[in-house]
């Protein structure tokens, strides 16, 4: 999520065939996944920036990176493909969240009119804010490896300044796994997700065999043999239509209450002043240790510690 966070006629063009190749039989599959034609399709729709094609350094991930305003073209288009997969499956309504950095990195003129979309921070929810129970399906473009995983680009999990370990009842997650949680405590399954290698293989080991594009392969935690952005974006389009195509087969990612949440901080001072509320239970040096009963109110904990600062203004 936090780093520290040319147009692709390519992907028009394999949005126009796929439109004409299968529009009827998606609409027809999308309705019958959705339970039945009354309850129109709706994905939610949750990106991060680490995982798009070709991204591999703050040069490209944070706004004064030389790169940036190309990858955040980038970043939208790769959204953009699974945006329009979801309409040709016969979306009716679909929430985009951006969810890296400062959240406000996807031009937002580029969406249709039936998408809305979550920018900036704090909001409850975090990366998946907006979500609720009335959604068909979760969808994670541009995901990242773990802050405790050695390979991946840019692996981090919530603050990569901040936090070196973050666990849900006693196993360290992924932002990916994280949020499935999030998503599956409201009964919503995520059905795909889209980053490099490294970041793919994690988080299928938690949520099972879900449709998924490696964009890029993992070659250190600052670089990347990667697919071309036009290639990246014809690959999402294909997997995200697959998973909506087979909507049944994905349940949701649902963990035991009252959740456990452990985040070992790089510093100490963090550990120790969290550690005076009654709330919050010291671990270790750098641990502490939260309890909530459900995952709203481990994310709203989660939200607090990591965007709270006595400087805030206004
Ligand atoms: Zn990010």
């Amino acid at each position: 999520m936090k780093p520290f966070g040319l147009r692709s006629v390519s992907c028009s063009l394999v949005a126009g065939t796929f439109l004409l190749l299968g529009l009827a039989a998606q609409r027809k599959a999308a309705a019958q996944t959705a339970g039945d034609s009354s309850k129109k399709l709706k994905v939610y729709i949750s990106v991060d920036m680490e995982g798009v094609a070709g991204t591999v350094t703050a040069d490209q991930l944070i706004p004064s990176g030389f790169e940036y305003e190309r990858f955040r073209r980038f970043m939208t288009d790769e959204t953009m493909a699974a945006v329009r997969a979801a309409n040709e499956a016969g979306a009716g309504e679909i929430v985009v969240s951006d969810s890296h950095g400062n959240g406000e990195n996807l031009l937002i003129e580029e969406f249709p009119k039936n998408v809305r979309i979550v920018r900036s921070w704090p909001r409850h929810g975090g990366m998946m804010a907006g979500l609720d129970s009335s959604f068909s399906a979760a969808i994670f473009i541009g995901y990242h490896a773990s802050t405790t995983n050695p390979k991946g680009v840019r692996a981090h999990t919530f603050s990569s300044a901040h936090y070196a370990r973050v666990t849900l009842n006693g196993n360290a997650v992924t932002e990916g796994e994280y949020n499935a949680a999030y998503a599956g405590a409201k009964g919503v399954p995520v059905i795909f997700v889209s980053g490099d290698d490294v970041a793919v293989a994690e988080i299928k080991s938690r949520l099972g065999d879900i449709e998924s594009v490696e964009t890029k392969k993992s070659l250190g935690f600052h670089s990347a043999e990667t697919l071309t952005p036009g290639v990246s974006c014809e690959k999402i389009n294909l997997g995200v239509k697959s998973a909506l195509s087979r909507l049944h087969d994905f349940k949701p990612y649902v963990i035991k209450t009252p959740v456990t949440l452990e985040i070992t901080f790089k510093n100490y001072t963090p550990a120790e002043l969290l550690s005076y509320l009654r709330s919050v239970e010291r671990v270790d040096s750098h641990t502490i240790r939260f309890v909530g009963k459900d995952m709203d109110e481990i994310d709203d904990f989660e939200e607090f510690v990591g965007n709270y600062n006595a400087d805030l203004a206004p």
